[in-house]
């Protein structure tokens, strides 16, 4: 049995029942990770205790204890997310070589449960990004075909899912990073309730929208590994009670779904639209009613969450001044120098781009013409989604406007790169849970960038969004889309190698 090939659920079960030991586990996940990633670049650091934290597994299911639901399973940690004894660098020079003296709530969540901390994964820089190539460590490569993105910002954890580099890993998702690189990579990736997951030891990019979320290949994975990481966490003050958010099962009997009009229309790729809506077909044909519902100011979500996301990160952001933290640049003259050059040596251009466009919002004069505004749209979106969910239990649409595209093709056209998250955004708007299932793959005809066309097939993902609390809905939704596409659970991403350039 190749531990590799086996879901989360099902190594969990093995190592139970002593048919697998977690070292034998993490063994064949490690010598996948040493022979891929140097092509992939999906880690950015493996962890050196992977060994003796499987092997102390084993000996807890030898002595006949639980270990957990995720029992020797190697989880992957997108690098935003704090842990005790490794690094933790956000894609960025300014936190190199900075170790987190504490674990963030959701890796001692991970640790209770059994799991195996495989190590850190890659990301745009502070997760801002659609294609991780803004990340101060270098790019990732869809393994799908290492020509194109893996999409972003969560591209390390998706790439490393999607080669078997491990069975599970953890994204972030402000504006999309965890279903655009689901979508890109033919997995399953959600972005839970705002205050399901905890954000205690995320380093924060927009506080308001920021919500960790799992990316799998299986629905079942997926559940088991959002059951993990939510609850309620007494050191993040946005996390919600039980009695807060309940968490109702899925519906009885087929379920409604709306097909939101304003993600089906222009500027969607023709291809990623023949597979989106050949799935709803499906889904029709299956006895689920399809509702068609409109979301009128949806259209505004990249505009709003771009002066909302870096407004809240320009705040967020000002802590790394080279007095806290790691970078501090070298030959200042004053408090004052010390401060720009170290920002100034340290962060990326999209990231001094984002805190620019932040600041410049913020400011006096300008508040109310921006910030101000963006917030009163907020506050349409999320009551224009909480009256469609009137009508139907599930919003459903394209997770992405296009297929992945090349490495290169976006880099310059900030504009372009953005509107990937035009569907996404909505959800963390309006602070309801999101999915990205894998709805099927398309040829890149819709791409005009120069090399895209050669791509033959690229994966595409279908969003589904529900009421606060009700995940469970949206896993039913992704079993059920397994059922219906059976052919698609079956597909893995070729090994690196194997794929012709
Ligand atoms: N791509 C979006 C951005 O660049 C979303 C990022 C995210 O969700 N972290 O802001």
């Amino acid at each position: 049995m190749d531990p590799c090939s086996l879901t989360a659920v099902q190594i969990a079960r093995a190592v139970k029942a002593r048919e697998l030991t977690a070292v034998a586990v993490w063994e064949a996940f490690e010598a996948r990770i040493r022979r891929f990633n140097p092509t992939l670049n999906a880690f950015l650091h493996v962890n050196p205790q992977a060994a003796a934290e499987a092997a102390a597994i084993d000996a807890r299911v030898a002595a006949g204890e639980d270990p957990g639901p995720l029992a020797g399973v190697p989880v992957a940690v997108k690098d935003n997310i704090v842990t005790c004894g490794m690094p933790t660098t956000c894609a960025s020079r300014i936190l190199e070589g900075w170790v987190s003296p504490y674990d963030a709530t959701v890796v001692k969540n991970l640790r209770a449960a059994g799991a195996v901390i495989a190590g850190k994964t890659n990301l745009d820089e502070f997760a801002m990004g659609g294609s991780n190539e803004n990340s101060a460590f270098g790019p990732v490569r869809n393994p799908w075909d290492p020509r194109a993105v893996p999409g972003g910002s969560s591209g390390g954890s998706a790439a490393a899912v999607a080669a078997r580099l491990v069975p599970l890993a953890l994204g972030s998702d402000t504006g999309g990073s965890v279903r655009q690189p689901a979508s890109f990579c033919h997995l399953h990736g959600l972005k839970p309730t705002y205050g399901r997951v905890s954000r205690h030891g995320l380093v924060a990019f927009a506080s308001s929208l920021d919500q960790i979320g799992p990316l799998t290949r299986t629905a079942d994975d997926a559940a088991l590994l959002h059951g993990v990481l939510a609850g309620h966490d007494p050191h993040d003050a946005t996390s919600l009670r039980p009695d807060q958010l309940p968490s109702p099962p899925a519906p009885d009997g087929p379920l409604r779904v709306g097909v939101v009009r304003e993600f089906l229309a222009e500027g969607l790729d023709p291809g990623v639209r023949e597979v989106v809506e050949a799935a709803l077909a499906k889904w029709k044909a299956a006895g689920a009613t399809l509702v068609d519902v409109s979301l009128p100011s949806a259209g505004f979500g990249i505009a709003i969450y771009y002066l909302l996301a870096t407004s809240e990160a320009s705040s967020n952001l000002s802590r790394y001044d080279g007095v806290r933290y790691a970078f501090r640049a070298a030959d200042a003259r004053n408090l004052e120098d010390l401060y720009s050059r170290t920002r100034g040596q340290g962060f990326g251009a999209e990231v001094k781009r984002r805190i620019l466009l932040g600041t410049y919002a913020l400011s006096a004069g300008w508040y109310d013409a921006y910030y101000r505004k963006a917030q009163q749209v907020r506050t349409l979106i999320r009551r224009e989604v909480a009256a469609a969910f009137e009508t139907c239990d599930v919003l459903a649409g394209p997770t992405v406007p296009t297929p992945p595209f090349a490495l290169g093709a976006l880099i310059d056209d900030p504009l372009s790169m953005y509107l990937s998250d035009m569907y996404a955004v909505v959800a963390n708007l309006a602070g309801v849970p999101a999915l990205s299932v894998p709805a099927g793959f398309t040829r890149a005809e819709g791409m005009t960038a120069d090399g895209v066309g050669a791509i033959p097939t690229l994966p595409v993902g279908l969003q589904v969004m529900a009421r606060p609390g009700h995940e469970e809905t949206l896993f039913a939704f992704a079993r059920g889309q397994e059922a219906l596409a059976p052919e698609l659970g079956g597909r893995v991403a070729p090994d690196p190698e194997e794929v012709s350039r």
